[in-house]
């Protein structure tokens, strides 16, 4: 498969960021007590490949229970844009709904099932 570029910005355009991966027709939501309440559709992405620009102060970071993932999101629009977790360790966990060109809404729906496994 070849690989495809993605762009990705939060809400308001503080952070964007861009990656390569093989096209893709399914996104990943997972059940955990965070990401249930969050509701993003998601997918994991090579760290090598993960490029971030973010204005100064935009990108914010909130961690809970045992703080083993960092969820990054905007602190002007409050969109979250990605994860890092211990669990995919070199990999950015991407927020799809922020992507230029992708409907989450047409992707296939896999779970994950975070509130068992995590
Ligand atoms: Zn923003």
């Amino acid at each position: 498969m070849a690989m495809q570029p993605y762009k990705g910005s939060c809400h308001c355009g503080a952070i964007q960021f861009s990656f390569e991966v093989e096209s893709f027709t399914h996104g990943i939501r997972c059940n955990c007590s965070f990401c249930a309440k969050r509701g993003t559709m998601m997918h994991l992405v090579p760290g090598v490949q993960f490029q971030i620009e973010a204005q100064d102060g935009a990108l914010g970071m909130y961690q809970w229970g045992t703080k083993s993932a960092k969820h990054y999101f905007c602190k002007s629009c409050g969109v979250a844009t990605f994860s890092e977790t211990s669990k995919w360790p070199g990999q950015y966990i991407v927020n799809l709904g922020c992507l230029e060109g992708v409907d989450t809404f047409a992707l296939e729906t896999k779970v994950f099932d975070g509130k068992h496994l995590l």
